[in-house]
């Protein structure tokens, strides 16, 4: 949709689930991502409303102008810019491992005849077809789906981003399960938008100004504790 004066409310797309930065909490979605487009958004002086859709969907549902901004930790990948215009950077991550705690996998090595649980659609997939040929990959498109497999013991390792790995562990893990390092596939997030949208460079500004007044901090704080 273009957007000349923004009249409607702009329509976000955001995950179903990927902690902490968007996930549903009572009958509400909560998290960082969704902090941080509300105070862009009111930077902004725009209204919206949230539209949470399996990842798989947001770029589609970007190039049909069928939503105005996808904000899901979309890793910023250059085959995606072909599809879709990013904002600026606005979170670093990268991959991890997730297994069994005791697990005999220690690194991607280990992975032979395993199965490695991925989420359809994410650069993970992308990762685990060029560097673990070896491995089995079984499709979720729900990573919550993918880590109950882990959780279970139908999966061997799930691999995905490292921020949503570890707040996993840390608030539904139940001590059944461990992350696996170092770190893989440094990459960075940004905001979509169908490709030519004149609101990339409005909510770049916003997110530069929130970046220098120390609400972004606030935000990064209430949900990962200081920043690295
Ligand atoms: N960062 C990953 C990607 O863009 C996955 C994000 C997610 O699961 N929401 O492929």
């Amino acid at each position: 949709a273009s957007v000349p004066g923004w009249a409607k409310d702009l329509v976000v797309a955001t995950d179903t689930a990927f902690v902490p930065f968007e996930f549903k909490q009572g009958d509400r979605y909560v998290g960082f991502d969704i902090d941080l487009w509300d105070a862009i958004a009111k930077d902004m002086g725009v209204t919206y409303k949230l539209q949470p859709m399996d990842f798989n969907g947001i770029i589609p549902g970007l190039q049909t102008h069928q939503v105005d901004v996808g904000i899901a930790g979309i890793t910023i990948k250059d085959e995606r810019r072909r599809a879709v215009d990013f904002s600026d950077p606005y979170y670093d991550s990268g991959l991890l491992f997730i297994v069994p705690k005791g697990s005999a996998i220690k690194s991607g090595a280990d992975l032979k005849g395993k199965v490695l649980a991925v989420k359809t659609g994410t650069a993970s997939v992308d990762y685990a077809k060029a560097n673990f040929p070896d491995a089995e990959l079984r499709l979720f498109p729900n990573i919550d789906n993918a880590y109950l497999e882990v959780q279970t013991g139908r999966a061997d390792a799930a691999l995905h981003d490292a921020p949503n790995v570890l707040y996993f562990i840390k608030t539904n893990g139940q001590g059944k399960v461990q992350a696996v390092g170092p770190q893989l596939q440094a990459q960075q997030y940004g905001m979509a938008f169908e490709k030519g949208s004149e609101l990339r460079e409005k909510v770049n500004a916003s997110l530069a100004k929130l970046k220098a007044n120390g609400t972004y901090k606030a935000i990064y704080a209430k949900w990962f504790g200081e920043e690295p």
